[in-house]
């Protein structure tokens, strides 16, 4: 890439932003029944210098909150004015389910599974139609934030689509303590990025509606590592001085054979052994402990928080 090249003009919902100028756009999305205008507000940094557009954002999932902290702590620290490229920064995708501490809309359908919606659709499906014509066009690669859903806590991990090896890249850059290649799900975000040819990854972080400092802060490393990694800090930018991430070939659920109070043994992010106590499931009576077992030697990548579990619940994801 020419480094002294200067870099495009973008044009997010028809307005421009120039080489070196920054500008917060209100992507109009619709209105609440008492007439409020809902609008997802866009902060676009554009450097002076040509790179890669990249779009980081969060809250696709409305409960999803780790991810909305991790971009306001950004902002407030002036931490995407880059050199090179664009950066694209949208902290809430799913207004509605923010203000309804909700993962969906009001009519309880999933924007990330809305993808890549339409103009008469449902309203999540309308949010994703919005998001796809008037961000998505201009983006090179993305950032997709998330946390663990019901209860489940992830510990840090980056995620890529297999076979794409741009996306599997940006996972490594990352540097997330764990990164892995997942499924991608009909009609979510990143199978609607993978179509259009724009790289993306998700990175998971802690559980939904509560605040994982660890997670946050291994977020801004990350975005940044991302920054770095692909020339759009000045040069001399401080490294990454973490361990590098760990690639797990293939990860699996493990799940409760009865049902139960639940008492996880082990912490998140743990290396486990084949045959290692996880956890227990009680019943309420004091008549029987059931042990739950590592079926192989691996990482502990996902921990459920919920104390009572049914036959079957996913209890720990564990990756090798
Ligand atoms: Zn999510």
């Amino acid at each position: 890439m020419d480094e002294e090249k200067e870099n495009k003009t973008l044009i997010i919902n028809g307005e421009t932003i120039a080489p070196g100028e920054s500008k917060l756009v209100q992507l109009n999305i619709a209105r609440l029944p008492t007439g409020t205008l809902i609008d997802i507000p866009v902060h676009v940094f554009n450097g002076k210098k040509a790179g890669p557009t990249v779009l980081v954002q969060a809250g696709l999932h409305g409960d999803e909150i780790n991810g909305v902290e991790t971009l306001r702590r950004m902002l407030q620290e002036n931490r995407f004015s880059v050199k090179n490229g664009a950066v694209i920064v949208v902290p809430i995708v799913n207004i509605f389910g923010f203000i309804h501490f909700s993962r969906d809309v009001p009519d309880g359908k999933d924007v990330n599974r809305s993808f890549p919606g339409s103009k008469t659709g449902s309203l999540a499906s309308r949010i994703a139609n919005a998001y796809m014509e008037q961000v998505l066009s201009q983006v090179d690669f993305g950032i997709d934030l998330h946390t663990g859903g019901s209860q489940r806590h992830n510990h840090p991990q980056a995620r890529y689509t297999s076979g794409d090896l741009k996306s599997e890249e940006l996972a490594k850059a990352f540097n997330a303590p764990f990164y892995f290649a997942s499924k991608l799900i009909t009609g979510s975000f990143r199978k609607a990025t993978f179509k259009k040819g724009i790289p993306t990854i998700v990175y998971e972080a802690g559980e939904s509606m509560r605040f994982d400092e660890k997670a946050i802060k291994k977020a801004m490393q990350g975005v940044q590592n991302v920054f770095k990694t692909f020339g759009m800090l000045p040069k001399g930018t401080r490294q990454d001085k973490e361990k590098t991430s760990i690639h797990l070939e293939f990860t699996r659920w493990v799940r409760a054979s009865r049902a139960g109070m639940f008492i996880p043994q082990i912490k998140n992010g743990q290396t486990v052994e084949k045959g290692q106590i996880l956890g227990l499931i009680t019943d309420t009576y004091a008549k029987k402990n059931k042990k739950v077992k590592a079926p192989f030697n691996g990482h502990i990548i996902c921990v459920n928080h919920q104390a009572v579990v049914n036959q079957g619940d996913a209890l720990f994801h564990i990756g090798r």
